[in-house]
């Protein structure tokens, strides 16, 4: 079982505080998505990776982190309006923002991060539109990374399932073309993903679900 605890904490922007739930000790178990979203009750925890700040709306993933903004950005017409998308779900719609925040402050890899978590959260929530707007702002944070990362074979087979859950099929085998990966378990994934993307799958895949397929790439 996770442990979950309540501790108070003061926002960094606006002084508040506020009690929240946050994660102590969790179990990883299952196989991961191919984006590495964590499965079982590791998974069941996102909720509790971000906090908002209920009077001002600053999020972080602790309220009391520094933020690399000031308190006026959190009234800015793109923080507000999330850049106009249609989110239904108020965690989607956090991570997006956390995803404004470290934009923002030029901090990249969170940027990637928090805008991928925005689709995990969508896709919870079944919101296609929004899940595939947070996965192509999440291919441009992901392409700034590899450029900052050159050596990192993990980001470019990551590359693969954010393009192929977004639909874009032919990129997946353009990029898959230009790899030359070493390691041979990121090799096996990255054949995997081509195959499920010549099928015109989009779907979410796990580690699991490798197993299973023949290798016929
Ligand atoms: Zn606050």
């Amino acid at each position: 079982m996770a442990t979950v605890h309540a501790r108070s904490r003061k926002c960094f922007l606006c002084g508040k505080e506020t009690l929240f739930r946050e994660v102590g000790k969790v179990e990883e178990s299952g196989a991961r998505d191919l984006d590495t979203r964590p499965a079982g009750e590791f998974r069941e925890t996102m909720p509790l990776w971000i906090q908002k700040c209920p009077e001002c709306g600053y999020v972080a993933a602790r309220i009391d982190d520094a933020a690399q903004i000031g308190k006026e950005f959190l009234s800015s017409e793109r923080f507000v309006s999330c850049d106009g998308i249609a989110f239904t779900s108020e965690l989607a719609r956090s991570f997006y923002r956390l995803y404004l925040i470290k934009l923002e402050g030029g901090d990249v890899k969170n940027a990637f991060w928090s805008v991928l978590e925005a689709a995990w959260a969508s896709d919870d929530d079944g919101n296609a539109d929004a899940a595939d707007a947070c996965r192509k702002a999440a291919l441009e944070q992901l392409d700034l990374l590899i450029g900052q990362n050159a050596e990192d074979e993990n980001l470019r087979v990551l590359k693969l399932d954010v393009l192929r859950r977004c639909g874009m099929f032919d990129e997946v085998g353009a990029f898959y073309k230009t790899l030359n990966l070493t390691d041979p378990v990121l090799k096996r994934i990255a054949s995997f993903e081509v195959i499920q993307a010549d099928a015109k799958n989009a779907k979410r895949r796990t580690l699991d679900d490798l197993k299973t397929t023949p290798r016929t790439r």
